[in-house]
């Protein structure tokens, strides 16, 4: 007879956790390691002590419930996503996975499996990249660098206070590596966060492979002059330039690059004003691709844009690289037992790739790593107003569950 989650103990969790941070609009703010992350985290690790698991922190502050095995040197079987979430967020994105993940865990301990591997349900840190990305998963897959701690997304300031509040050392956020010997792989249950699943009417997603992305800082630096007295024709406009630069990165990319992305996301002028001619312009540029060949032409193509637009403008331009994640392809033997457990659940599915960054990608570096996706409602994520159908979660959650048991009963290695 095929086990299964109890989807009633699992929406009171998912209701009890979406208070925590809760906003006005019904979505959640709780940005890495402040007050209300670490709330959620401290409930998570309540849950799980009343489960009867282990519960440990390590010392990049993730959070794990653990179930051990009866075996000895049993390897763990990780089953992960994150409670933190981007500004004014949803309540399904990272929650859905960590939560799913910790019923995995009381199912497995009501029935009495003897799986020989443990099983820890774990939260990682900071996945949004509110302080750095992918900060906890990074650091178990022992990947995290100097340079971006160094240099984090958040800023610095902002980093060092965080890890303050959650009682973290920043030189020992390296000690939560784990040994790649001691896993027996990695799985995630999350939301799909795009419509792909929902138009195909399809219930689960089977993720193929994890884009990459890069970003750059790109400043067009023309001349400041006053608005009232300075010709047309003799501007040297900054935000002129900024402005035609995202005209071509749109054209470019839709017009020679089909399955990728790229955005400017901000664009800040100076000195920024009604009556001056801005004389320098920020722009903020990222894309996305499933490749890394792919990746280095969309890099070339779009700087080549960008420096014709300055040249035509006389501007001067400097780019800065800012961020780089690699693609990352995901087991295909994970990907054959997600397919396989969701087809003895009676459940379609489909391949995709994940256009949004994962802590699977992190823990694909030292051990093998799927990803599980559900419907996104008219692909909404990010925001308030995220939302995957109920069915659908009990759905994800069952196929983690019969993944993890393909993974543990088929070999630990
Ligand atoms: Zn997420």
């Amino acid at each position: 007879m095929t086990i299964h989650v109890d989807p009633d103990r699992l929406r009171d969790d998912f209701d009890a956790l979406a208070a925590i941070g809760a906003t006005a609009d019904g979505g959640i703010e709780r940005l890495a390691l402040t007050p209300a992350h670490l709330e959620a985290r401290a409930w998570f690790l309540r849950r799980a002590s009343e489960a009867g698991l282990e519960t440990v922190v390590d010392a990049a502050g993730n959070h794990s419930a653990i179930l051990p095995s009866t075996a000895p040197d049993a390897p763990t079987l990780l089953l992960g996503s994150h409670l933190d979430s981007v500004p004014r967020g949803g309540r399904f994105d990272g929650a859905l996975g960590v939560l799913a993940a910790l019923e995995v865990l009381r199912v497995v301990q009501a029935e009495r499996l003897e799986l020989p591997v443990a099983l820890e349900a774990i939260d990682f840190s900071d996945e949004e990249g509110t302080l750095v990305g992918l900060l906890g998963s990074l650091a178990a897959a022992g990947a995290l660098d100097a340079d971006m701690l160094a240099a984090p997304r958040g800023g610095r300031k902002a980093l060092l206070a965080a890890l303050a509040r959650a009682g973290l050392d920043e030189a020992r956020l390296i000690d939560a590596r784990r040994d790649p010997r001691t896993l027996a792989g990695y799985l995630e249950l999350h939301i799909e966060q795009g419509p792909v699943l929902e138009q195909a009417g399809v219930q689960i997603g089977v993720v193929t492979a994890i884009v990459g992305s890069r970003s750059l800082e790109l400043v067009f630096e023309g001349a400041s002059a006053h608005a009232g007295t300075t010709p047309m024709a003799a501007r040297r406009d900054a935000g002129l330039g900024a402005a035609r630069f995202v005209d071509r990165v749109h054209e470019t990319v839709s017009s020679g690059f089909p399955g990728t992305v790229a955005t400017v996301g901000s664009i800040e002028l100076e000195p920024g004003a009604f009556n001056v001619v801005p004389g320098r312009a920020r722009v903020l540029l990222e894309f996305r691709a499933g490749t890394a060949a792919e990746l280095d032409r969309l890099e070339q193509r779009l700087l080549d844009e960008a420096r014709s637009v300055a040249a035509a403008q006389r501007l001067e331009l400097q780019a800065r690289p800012v961020g780089r994640w690699e693609p990352t392809a995901l087991d295909p033997s994970v990907r054959a037992v997600i397919a396989a457990a969701a087809a003895s659940l009676g459940l379609s599915t489909q391949e995709l790739a994940s256009g949004a960054g994962h802590d699977a990608q992190a823990l694909a570096q030292v051990t093998r790593a799927g990803m599980i996706f559900v419907p996104s409602v008219g692909g909404v994520s990010h925001q308030p107003g995220e939302l995957t159908p109920w069915q659908d979660c009990v759905n994800g959650a069952d196929v983690l569950l019969q993944s993890a048991l393909g993974l543990a009963l088929g070999g630990p290695t």
